[in-house]
């Protein structure tokens, strides 16, 4: 089903319970006037009338809300002041309630689903293309492996003729050309030039040459170079500037948790956002919020003000109750008619509010400029500002969310420490600026090589944490050693001296009840293990790998 039709039925379900709805608030009704004026009953009116003011509008009937929230000040007005209305008080609310049945009908207006612009959702994983012009055999079959140890999926050309016709066919993520080729002294910069040409967007261009001289430097800028590097090429700085490429292009859909007891009104809210390309979850029970929250990690809660269990505010506290969840922002959703509770969430420090009923291209707006927001100013909290991986608080914090997780569902997972072999002689040979950007792509080529779901620190120095939700000690050891061979594989430059790094890594297996503390022993211990037992390996406490 596409979102336009998921919509409609949406729409048509809310049109079809409608009757129901209605019925339910004039049978509360009817139990008040003949049974006596029973503050449960009221609550329960109450909150019915409160939902239809909430949602009627979005599915298509403005006239609902209206009179909906015109009954709704009635019995909140009773509720706050404990009396009991006066016979011409309830002979104001009779009226409306007719009103109310007969506006169930057909909508006022149909709604649709605005054009609203998703958002690239291409995958994290899925392997990026590089096409290398590169006439020395050699060099390029080199580049090509060192690149494959990153991820990359590379294909190599000798000549610029080659290139331009693949080009024609399939847009690269980017190009890494020599300019010196067999066709002339200038050929690489040319060709890119004519390349450029072809696309509306810039194709992003590494140009790797032995010239270091201006017209060559001037040449590869007129050709939209975003990069040039004299030979020979530090295969960390190439790295950098793929990333870097990679990273303007993707960013992941933003996580939103949304709360809101009335079903329908949160699907329909949840389907506008999905549309514009964000990762929704909806709950309609506060009380599976925590759970939620702890599973889903969510970047932005959306949350309605007035719900039946408990009052947004109410749940508000209890999330701010852990200190893992003080950092989401939350969002209120509510009826202008919620106007004291917005004052005292203000007055609370509270987030912010959006005001249903909210046109979908508001609500668009208003949340992903909120979530970006919250992206922006969390990556300056959590993430270590050399690697962009989480920092070491966050990592913690991380792990007693995953353990704690493990220890409700009794699922396992395996925890890792890295640390760099030797990385002080690293630093007293070659510079602390190469170490800094061996460190940096380490934590690249970890982060390109686990899961996505597994999370990745800079624990420290030269050290490094992975948790690997949902894994073996057996499977976590087997991905490291991976990334440990490919790491060890890889020549960094410096002066035109190439050399080589390895590292070394203990993993940890969680067992029932183990707190974070014994668990992050056990992975140092095995890391130590691994350090004693000669270095460039990867153990767990279960024995050697
Ligand atoms: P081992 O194999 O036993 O781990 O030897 P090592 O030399 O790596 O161990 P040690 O812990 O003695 O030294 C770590 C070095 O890492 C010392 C420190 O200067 C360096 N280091 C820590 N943080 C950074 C950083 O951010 N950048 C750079 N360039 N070096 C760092
Ligand atoms: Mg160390
Ligand atoms: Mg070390």
């Amino acid at each position: 089903m596409d979102q336009g039709t998921e919509l409609q039925a949406l729409q048509q379900a809310y049109a079809a319970e409608l009757p129901q709805r209605l019925a339910a608030i004039a049978a509360c009704w009817d139990r008040l006037c003949e049974q006596g004026w029973e503050r449960q009953t009221l609550q329960q009116m109450h909150l019915l009338v409160h939902r239809l003011a909430g949602s009627g509008s979005t599915f298509g009937f403005p006239g609902l809300s209206e009179t909906a929230r015109d009954i709704e000040q009635g019995l909140r007005a009773w509720l706050e002041a404990g009396t009991l209305p006066g016979e011409p008080e309830r002979q104001r609310i009779q009226p409306l309630l007719f009103q109310l049945a007969e506006m169930g009908g057909a909508p006022q207006y149909p709604q649709d689903l605005l054009p609203i612009h998703r958002r690239s959702t291409k995958g994290q994983h899925e392997r990026p293309l590089v096409y290398l012009l590169e006439d020395d055999r050699e060099l390029a079959r080199q580049l090509a492996r060192q690149l494959a140890h990153f991820g990359y999926y590379v294909h190599t050309f000798g000549n610029t003729a080659e290139l331009e016709r693949t080009v024609e066919n399939r847009r690269p993520d980017a190009l890494i050309m020599d300019i010196i080729l067999p066709e002339g002294d200038s050929a690489g910069t040319q060709a890119a030039e004519r390349i450029q040409q072809r696309f509306n967007e810039e194709l992003p261009i590494i140009f790797q040459s032995r010239r270091d001289d201006f017209l060559a430097r001037l040449g590869a800028v007129r050709a939209g170079a975003s990069a040039y590097l004299v030979k020979p090429v530090d295969i960390d700085l190439v790295i950098e500037y793929l990333e870097r490429f990679r990273g303007c292009r993707e960013e992941a859909p933003y996580k939103i948790m949304l709360v809101d007891d009335d079903e329908p009104l949160a699907e329909r809210t949840a389907l506008v956002l999905r549309q514009a390309g964000m990762e929704v979850t909806v709950f309609n029970r506060t009380r599976d919020v925590l759970d939620g929250l702890m599973d889903k990690r969510p970047e932005l809660i959306l949350m309605d003000m007035y719900m039946q269990e408990c009052s947004g505010l109410e749940l508000t506290k209890i999330i701010r109750q852990h200190n893992e969840f003080l950092r989401i922002p939350i969002v209120y959703l509510s009826t202008e008619t919620d106007i004291d509770l917005q004052m005292l969430a203000m007055r609370m420090g509270g987030d912010d509010f959006l005001t249903k009923p909210i046109e979908d291209g508001h609500l668009v707006d208003a949340v992903s400029i909120r979530a970006e927001r919250a992206r922006v100013l969390g990556k300056f909290m959590v993430l270590d500002s050399l690697t962009g991986l989480d920092n070491h608080t966050r990592l913690k914090e991380q792990l007693e969310a995953e353990l704690s997780r493990c220890n409700r569902n009794g699922s396992c997972m395996s925890f890792a420490m890295l640390d760099i072999d030797h990385f002080k002689r690293v630093n007293d040979n070659y510079g602390h600026l190469t170490g800094d950007r061996i460190i940096r792509n380490l934590a690249k080529l970890i982060k390109r090589r686990v899961r996505k779901s597994d999370i990745v620190g800079r624990y420290g120095g030269e050290e490094f944490a992975v948790i690997f939700p949902d894994c073996d000690a057996e499977n976590a050891c087997q991905i490291l050693d991976e990334i440990r061979r490919n790491f060890s594989q890889i020549t960094h430059m410096h002066n035109n001296i190439a050399f080589r790094v390895t590292f070394s890594a203990g993993v940890a297996q969680y067992h029932t009840g183990m707190n974070a503390e014994q668990f992050t022993r056990v992975a140092d211990e095995s890391l130590y293990a691994a350090k004693e037992a000669g270095r460039n390996r990867v153990i767990t406490h279960t024995g050697l790998r």
